[in-house]
């Protein structure tokens, strides 16, 4: 079978190996369910991921700490325009209600934007094109160990790219059988390759990347802004009333103010303080994920730099929050085709044993940029 000749069973072996992986991975996943009528993608989607609305709204297995943020906002504003806002809009302007109102609509609505839609992710390989890969990775291997005869040694498993003049190392991935394009990365909560990924999110309940960023971004704005809100005009309202009857009073008639007061006061400088730091990864154009890498700070006095940094903070601002949205790759309400008949396996396989190396290389490449 294999025409590689000296190293031939070890890649048999190899490829075995994969084929039983990948073939029960897509196919066969834990949420299957048994029913007559055409299976929609995210039925079999291979990833941990939950599925709301028949695959309209997707988020993280985990999804606890995503309701207790949802709570936390809803009963701190609640409170405030139950218990603050009639006496404020009385004694100083009915503004305040208003400007509060749509500040809480916002953040509501980036969260929410945020949490149930795709981040990015990046679709696995199928078993065909897995398996061309392997072939691949196996050929380039043989290449580079000449007719050595040594022990076997596993494929490095990793290609260069040069961007913007700086050299950028793309990883395989073992679990989704690709190339991963640059500044993606897998999610191990979500199981799932994100494209530019930047990190897993619990509080949203989903992974923050090229596809929610902005999203997640105007969330946590704008939530600062409601939270200092609320906060200056909890204490405006205790100090109003204070100046009537006296502060131990005015905080027995308002026990709700100093309740939102707390919890503002204790959510304050961590909202605030991300918010600030996504600013500045937004401005210099870097990822949550490469700022903790130290992927372009300076190594062992080495120059080092971020390629993907425009050279200027509008412009990067504008690419991250202006830029236009790539759509969707996994297709999550698509209908699945059992009995589509694959690429024959054989006849594929002779092409890329009998092809060029420039020819299986672009192969390669487009297998693993197809999907950026
Ligand atoms: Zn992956
Ligand atoms: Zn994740």
């Amino acid at each position: 079978m294999s025409p590689g000749g000296g190293s031939g069973p070890m890649k048999d072996c190899e490829y075995s190996q994969i084929s039983t992986h990948s073939s029960s991975s897509p196919m066969e996943s834990p949420h299957k369910k048994k029913q007559a009528g055409p299976q929609r993608k995210w039925e079999v989607f291979p990833g941990r991921n939950k599925f709301f609305c028949n695959g309209r709204i997707m988020m993280a297995r985990q999804t606890g700490v995503f309701y207790l943020t949802v709570v936390l906002i809803l009963v701190t504003s609640g409170l405030f325009f139950a218990f603050d806002c009639p006496y404020l809009s009385e004694k100083i302007t009915p503004a305040i209600p208003a400007i509060g109102g749509i500040l809480f609509f916002f953040v509501m609505g980036t969260l929410l934007r945020t949490s149930f839609s795709d981040p990015g992710v990046l679709p696995r390989a199928t078993p065909d094109e897995a398996a061309d890969l392997e072939r691949q990775i196996g050929n380039t291997e043989d290449i580079a160990n000449g007719s050595s005869s040594g022990g076997y040694r596993p494929p490095p498993r990793t290609k260069e790219v040069i961007i913007n003049g700086q050299t950028v190392k793309l990883k395989y991935c073992f679990t989704c059988k690709i190339f991963r394009p640059p500044r993606a990365s897998h999610c191990s909560l979500c199981d799932n390759c994100v494209e530019r990924f930047d990190h897993h999110c619990p509080w949203v309940g989903n992974c923050v990347g090229k596809r929610n960023y902005r999203f997640f971004y105007m969330f946590i704005l704008s939530l600062s802004f409601l939270t200092v809100f609320i906060f200056a005009f909890v204490i405006t309202h205790v100090i109003l009333r204070s100046q009537q009857t006296g502060f131990l009073n005015a905080l027995k008639d308002s026990p709700a103010s100093v309740l939102e007061a707390v919890v503002c006061f204790f959510s304050v400088w961590s909202i605030v303080g991300l918010s600030g730091f996504h600013t500045y990864l937004i401005s210099s154009n870097q990822t949550t994920n490469e700022d903790i890498k130290g992927s372009w700070s300076n190594k062992r006095g080495k120059e080092n730099y971020n390629p993907y940094s425009y050279g200027n903070i509008f412009t990067n601002c504008c690419a991250a929050l202006c830029g236009p949205l790539s759509p969707s790759l996994i297709d999550r309400r698509g209908f699945l085709q059992p009995d589509t008949p694959q690429l024959a396996a054989p006849s594929n396989g002779i092409t890329m044993y009998g092809a060029t190396q420039s020819q299986s290389n672009m192969v390669q490449a487009i297998l693993s940029f197809s999907v950026s």
